[in-house]
C-alpha cells in the first residue's frame, strides 16, 4: 500500500475493525449491533466488484478500476486491499461528533488500519466451520466461482486475523454473537469509573 504521512488520523473517531473471512457473518452482526446504537456508524467502502443480484445500491460505492486507482493515487483511502480479484477501500472518515466508527473489512485492510490508527480495536469474526461458511456464502447469491475463491483464502485469512485481533468471536449463534460483539464494544466505550480503560486511549 502507498503510505503517507498520518495527518488524517488526528481527526479520526474511535475505530473498531470487524474482520474475518467472507461468509463469517460479520456484516449481519454489525448491522444488528448498529441498529441498536445510533452512536456507532459504519463506513461505506468503495469496491470495483459488481453489484450482486438483490444487493442494495448503497451497499458500497461501486466504481470501475480506473476510478479506484485514481483515488489510491490521491490518498483518499484509510486502507485498501485487493480481495479475490476486486479492490476494496475505506475512504478517510470525516469527523462526526459523538459517534464511533465501525469498519467491516477483510484482514489485509484490518492490518493497515491497526498500523495507521494504533488505538483501533480489532474483532475477528469466524464461522463455526467451513461447511457453515460455505452454506452462508451460497445463500447470499455469490457465483460458484466467488464461493470457491472465498473458501480457498479462508484458512489464511483466519490465521492472519487471529494474529492481529484483540478479540475473536465465533459466529455459531447469531443472537449470541451479536451480544458478544456489542459487549466488547461497550467495554471500550464505557469503562468502569474505578478502572482504567482496557485499551489506553480508547474513550
Ligand atoms: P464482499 O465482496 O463479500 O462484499 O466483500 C469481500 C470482503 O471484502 C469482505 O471480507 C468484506 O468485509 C471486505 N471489505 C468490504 N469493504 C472493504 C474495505 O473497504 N476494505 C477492505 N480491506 N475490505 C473490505
Amino acid at each position: 500500500m502507498k503510505t503517507s504521512e498520518n495527518a488524517h488520523s488526528e481527526r479520526l473517531p474511535n475505530v473498531f475493525v470487524v474482520s474475518g473471512p467472507g461468509g463469517a457473518g460479520k456484516n449481519t452482526i454489525v448491522d444488528r449491533v448498529l441498529a441498536a446504537d445510533p452512536t456507532l456508524r459504519e463506513s461505506r467502502s468503495w469496491t470495483t466488484r459488481e453489484r450482486r443480484p438483490g444487493e442494495g445500491e448503497d451497499a458500497y460505492t461501486f466504481v470501475d478500476s480506473a476510478t479506484f486507482e485514481a483515488a489510491i493515487e490521491a490518498d483518499r483511502f484509510l486502507e485498501w486491499a485487493e480481495y479475490v480479484g476486486n479492490l476494496y477501500g475505506t475512504p478517510w472518515p470525516g469527523p462526526v461528533p459523538d459517534t464511533d466508527l465501525v469498519l467491516v473489512i477483510e484482514v489485509q485492510g484490518a492490518r493497515q488500519v491497526l498500523e495507521r490508527v494504533p488505538d483501533a480495536v480489532m474483532i475477528l469474526v469466524v464461522p463455526p466451520s467451513r461447511r457453515v461458511q460455505e452454506a452462508r456464502l451460497r445463500a447470499r447469491g455469490d457465483s460458484e466461482e466467488h464461493v470457491q475463491k472465498r473458501l480457498a483464502v479462508a484458512d489464511e485469512e483466519e490465521q492472519v486475523g487471529r494474529s492481529l485481533a484483540h478479540h475473536v468471536v465465533v459466529n455459531d449463534d447469531l443472537d449470541r454473537a451479536v451480544e458478544e460483539v456489542a459487549g466488547i464494544l461497550d467495554g471500550y466505550r464505557r469503562p468502569p469509573p474505578s478502572a482504567s480503560s482496557p485499551s489506553e486511549g480508547i474513550a
